[in-house]
């Protein structure tokens, strides 16, 4: 089928599409608390009136994944993924309308997930619909993941399924909201790292004479943690060139001056500091926790490395330190097949080029590119609304998207025509 048929199978319904996207958003699916009982039943019954084949998968009791297939086991396989939980509302009273009316005024639909991300799931669903209702032959599968914890880490959710192998492909398409001009290839990684300075306690009368203070042991490391954002991230001229259009995106879009400079550097955050029992007391413990944000081209190891030299350079004794949270930074190169097929469709639709870009935050994609599956995310969004208040999108960039979405399927399962 050729693109013009398949854009105009989207448009014709896409009054359906739009009802999709409202009736999402009148299912609160707030995480926390994680109650998707209501949204699966919801998103099941889609499933069923299209006569879509699908099971739910449960990485834990309360995690319950839709994963559903399409096409035929012989041929390449594209998976589609989208999480069906939005972050909570918050407080009410500063919403302009109900975030969960499901409202369509002004060319806009409205409510909490409208961007992130029930409207572009509703575009992958309908996608799939939209073929599976015109019985679209496909010389491939696709596979559509729905996962109910992005918001809370997906530790049951996406990580789980790729980790068991619930799910693999040749290539992963995420509905995460990143606008109509622009993809995501690519995120940060991150390492939370704990120190922990040991002392030797004493009566606090005859400090520094007797006793070792932990405090100070402690602060005598963290006036030197900054230098973990002096680590140089390395990486290959390609990844350069995304990197320098993803500080002029970031520039573009973060308020805070020279905030692009995140993007290809660590960043430090000093959270959390405890330590001393009692101010009379020299104290023999004390701890520090810190939020280091990891560039594409540095690893994990790099920034072990960085810890251990600050810790030797401080020249104190009794501190050590662990991470209790460790995730890689990792990207997609902007040749793959399949960003330059959704590329070729947003120039065809909008007219525009597609920017290829970083982000400084990160999603459910790692677990796809740590699986060695080339991903990319691509959604409709007004970014302002995303984990605020007055969430909303443009019916014209969801309505846009499904038909991208449902050329990229045709194209990177059939070839292109
Ligand atoms: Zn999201």
């Amino acid at each position: 089928m050729k693109h013009e048929e398949l854009r105009s199978l989207v448009e014709d319904r896409k009054e359906e599409l739009i009802q999709l996207c409202s009736e999402m958003i009148r299912i609160p699916s707030e995480n926390p608390p994680g109650e998707m009982d209501a949204m699966i039943s919801y998103l099941c019954a889609y499933l069923d009136k299209h006569g879509i084949q699908y099971e739910i998968v449960k990485g834990n009791e309360s995690a319950p994944n839709i994963i559903a297939r399409m096409g035929q086991k012989d041929g390449r396989v594209l998976l589609l993924n989208g999480h069906c939980d939005i972050v909570p509302a918050g407080n009410l009273e500063k919403w302009d309308f109900d975030p969960f009316g499901g409202e369509v005024r002004g060319g806009k639909i409205l409510g909490r997930g409208a961007s992130d991300m029930k409207t572009g799931l509703a575009g992958l669903l309908f996608a799939m619909g939209i073929l599976a209702d015109n019985k679209v032959p496909l010389n491939g599968e696709v596979v559509l993941s729905i996962v109910p914890d992005e918001e809370v880490s997906g530790q049951f959710g996406t990580k789980w399924l790729v980790e068991n192998n619930v799910i693999h492909g040749d290539a992963c398409l995420i509905a995460e909201p990143t606008g109509s001009l622009n993809c995501e290839i690519g995120q940060k990684g991150c390492c939370w790292l704990k120190l922990t300075a040991s002392g030797v306690p004493a009566h606090g009368s005859l400090a520094p004479f007797a006793g070792d203070n932990a405090i100070n042991r402690l602060i005598k490391v963290l006036n030197r943690i900054e230098a973990i954002r002096d680590i140089t991230p390395r990486y290959d001229d390609a990844t350069a060139a995304v990197m320098e259009k993803s500080r002029d995106m970031a520039k573009k879009l973060i308020q805070a001056k020279g905030a692009q400079h995140v993007l290809n550097h660590c960043t430090v955050n000093l959270g959390k500091i405890s330590g001393g029992t009692k101010v009379n007391m020299v104290p023999d413990y004390a701890e520090a926790e810190i939020d280091i944000r990891i560039p594409i081209g540095v690893s994990c190891e790099m920034v072990e490395e960085q810890v251990i030299r600050i810790i030797k350079e401080s020249g104190v004794a009794g501190v050590s330190y662990s991470f209790c949270w460790q995730s890689e930074a990792n990207s997609t190169s902007d040749t793959e097949e399949i960003v330059e097929i959704v590329a070729d469709h947003v120039a065809k639709i909008w007219g525009e080029p597609l920017a290829r870009t970083y982000q400084w935050a990160s999603s459910d994609a790692r677990f796809f590119r740590y699986a060695g599956i080339p991903t990319l995310q691509y959604g409709p969004a007004n970014l302002e609304g995303i984990h605020a208040y007055n969430e909303t999108v443009d019916v014209q960039d969801v309505v846009n998207a499904a038909k991208i979405y449902t050329c990229t399927i045709i194209d990177y399962l059939n070839g292109k025509n």
